[in-house]
Formats: C-alpha cells, structure tokens, sequence
C-alpha cells in the first residue's frame, strides 16, 4: 500500500502507555464483571469490536472511567515514561485515518448528508481509558460510540502478523477502516438503532443482529479500500491481504482455533466467509448503500 501518498490526519491522539500516569489499570477497573463476561469481552475485543460492553448492553454513564485528562500532544522525541508507538506505525494509522476522512468525507458530501465528522484514533500501549470504560491491549482495536474515538494498541498489528496469519500493511488498513465503519454506523444512526433493536433480544437473536452490525462495518472497510483502489494507492497483493485478514479474524475460525470447535449461536461478528464476502462487496462497488446488511434475510 502507497500509504506515504496518503493524507496525514491530525485526528490521532497519542496516549502512550499508561504507567507514566496514574498506574496500571486492571481491565474491568470500577466495572463489577463476572469471568463468563470477561472471556467473552476479550474474544469480542480480539475480533475488532465495537465496544464490547455497548454490544452487551452493559454500557452506561456509569461504567466509565472518570473522564481522561485533557489530552496532550505526543511528544516529538523519546520522552520519559512509557513507549509510544513507534513513530512508523503512528504515522501509517494517522495517514490511513487521513484517507478514510478524505473518502467518508467525499461519500457524505456526494449523498447530500452533512459534513462528515471525523472519529480521533486513539493509539495506546497497555490500557486506556475510554468513554465506553477501562480497556486492555487485549480486547483489541475498538470503537466507543459514547466518544465517538477508535482505540488501537498498536501491538494488535504484530499479533495481527504473527496470531491471526495475516500479515501486510492493507491487513492492519482493514482492521483500521473496519472500526471507521463502526464510526459511520454511529453518526449515521444506526448504532443507535441496533442499540435499540438489541433490547429484548435473546442472546442468540443479539448474536445474529450484530453480525450484521460487523458485517456492515467490513463492507464500509471494503468502500474505503475501493477508493484507495481508485486512486492507485494499493499494490500487487494488497487485496489478498485484505481479505486474508478478514478471513483470519472470522468467528468460525477464531472458534475453531481456539477451542476447536464452533459454536454457531455464538458468533458474533460473522464467519470468514462472511465477512470476506462483505468486504469485497465495499471494495466491489465503492457504494456505502451496497452494504446494507440488515435488509438481507442472510447477510
Ligand atoms: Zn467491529
């Protein structure tokens, strides 16, 4: 992927590791939750969730940390205190969010909507403090609807790489423009919707509803990847890299990984196939109205 070409956004928030402020924050920090709940966040978190609590319902006013303190440039040279991303992946999430606000922003202006108001990465070593609660590196990237901010260990990259098999700068641009999607579904509405729709669901039924959700955010990957396409910033390869992740973070195969089996009510995001399919559908059409997952009766 050409990602030097792309624009460098300044939405990006660099909250370094958090041993330098107040120290370590246990996962679930002021949140009472059981073991059950905590394997399922992470197993949600690990396939790039929205923030899991939200998909529970568990989210509210009160399981948030208190409020972060105002945030402070990233420093331009090694400072004290805990790592920092490396200034490469820094710059290649900033230039990828970047080219995401030039896209949404086309696509929000070309449907007539408003201006599209961009989400702020947040990049992280460790645990954060999000609006939607506490989270550690291993619930993996996520986006909160509650401060409309995407939240990206960079480290997720490396297992991206070496856990989940796929490797290649394109994989870890899915994994970013997927959680854009997640940010498009929330100034569009329809995370509200599915908020909505998801009271009084059985577990089963709210599993089904938010494959579509997930769904729906891969196929808004895919549109991004299409305009990338467009305008010849991917390279040979690429695509397959794309979609090799894509693959690779399906429920089927992280279950069958996992614990070697699959449990079909329990998916949540999607089979490969699944969501291999969506995202080709965005990167087919470059049409965020091609993704409308839950209209079909099998997404
Ligand atoms: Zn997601």
């Amino acid at each position: 992927m050409r990602w030097g070409d792309m624009r460098r956004s300044e939405n990006v928030e660099d909250r370094g590791g958090m041993s330098g402020g107040g120290g370590r924050m246990p996962l679930g920090g002021g949140m009472k939750i059981g073991g059950g709940t905590l394997v399922l966040l992470v197993i949600l978190g690990l396939v790039f969730g929205v923030n899991p609590l939200q998909v529970l319902g568990m989210a509210g006013p009160d399981v948030g940390a208190p409020a972060p303190a105002p945030s402070m440039p990233a420093p331009s040279s090694s400072g004290s205190g805990a790592p920092a991303p490396s200034d490469t992946r820094k710059d290649f999430s900033a230039r990828v969010i970047g080219d995401t606000e030039d896209v949404w922003g086309a696509l929000f202006k070309a449907m007539g909507s408003d201006r599209y108001p961009p989400t702020t990465l947040t990049l992280y070593r460790g645990a954060v403090r999000s609006g939607c609660g506490n989270a550690t590196a291993a619930a993996g990237p996520f986006y909160c609807p509650a401060d409309s901010r995407v939240y990206l260990d960079t480290s997720f990259f490396d297992e991206l790489s070496r856990r989940f098999g796929a490797p290649g700068d394109f994989a870890q641009a899915y994994v970013i423009a997927h959680e854009v999607g997640h940010h498009v579904q929330n100034i569009t509405g329809t995370m509200q919707k599915f908020d909505r729709q998801s009271q009084g669901l059985n577990e089963r039924q709210r599993n089904a509803l938010s494959i579509r959700l997930e769904l729906q955010a891969d196929c808004y990957a895919g549109v991004w990847g299409y305009f990338a396409q467009k305008r010849n910033l991917l390279e040979p390869g690429d695509l397959e890299e794309g979609l090799r992740a894509a693959a690779a973070v399906g429920d089927d195969t992280i279950m069958k990984r996992t614990q070697g089996y699959v449990v079909p009510d329990a998916m949540n995001h999607g089979t490969s196939e699944q969501r291999m399919r969506w995202f080709k559908t965005g990167l087919a059409s470059g049409d965020p109205r091609a993704c409308d997952t839950f209209s079909v009766a099998q997404p």
